[in-house]
């Protein structure tokens, strides 16, 4: 009797009733530092701080909570790139000193990891946007779920 209660939640469903978000757009506007809503404002209001609403739309933007993703996934991105140029370097250049390969890759590393971390940062939060996530938009689903029961 109480499984007809409750609610069937499958990937990418809302407990809420407004209309499902696109998913790549806002990903792609939040990349390019825009505002996952409208793609007009700036989402950060520094280097990594995230403006508390858009200066354009008005969409609040401080729902969300990226935490340490967007640094895991720099990380992992990073990390790849820069021992795949490692790998290939030594096949390249089997003599040369070791400190010029691994001078470059840092040097290549704190650059991509500056450069990539805010657009990292961005995406995730355009993906938050986009699937309603902490705050934003929609009725949240815990009084839906309350609801329902
Ligand atoms: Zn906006």
């Amino acid at each position: 009797m109480a499984l007809e209660l409750m609610p069937t939640l499958t990937y990418g469903s809302s407990l809420t009733d407004e209309p499902p978000r696109p998913r790549w757009q806002p990903f792609k506007r939040g990349f390019a530092g825009r505002c996952p809503a409208c793609g007009e404002g700036r989402i950060y209001g520094k280097y990594l701080k995230v403006a508390e609403s858009c200066s354009s739309c008005g969409e609040e933007l401080h729902h969300h909570r990226a935490d340490d993703a967007p640094p895991y996934f720099t990380i992992v991105i990073v990390g790849h790139v820069i021992g795949a140029l490692l790998l290939m370097s030594e096949e390249r250049w089997p003599d040369a000193p070791v400190w010029i390969p691994l001078s470059a890759g840092l040097v290549l590393a704190i650059g991509m990891s500056l450069t990539l971390l805010p657009r990292v940062k961005g995406a995730l939060i355009g993906w938050q946007w986009a699937l309603r996530m902490h705050g934003f938009g929609g009725t949240p689903a815990t009084s839906k779920l309350a609801d329902a029961i």
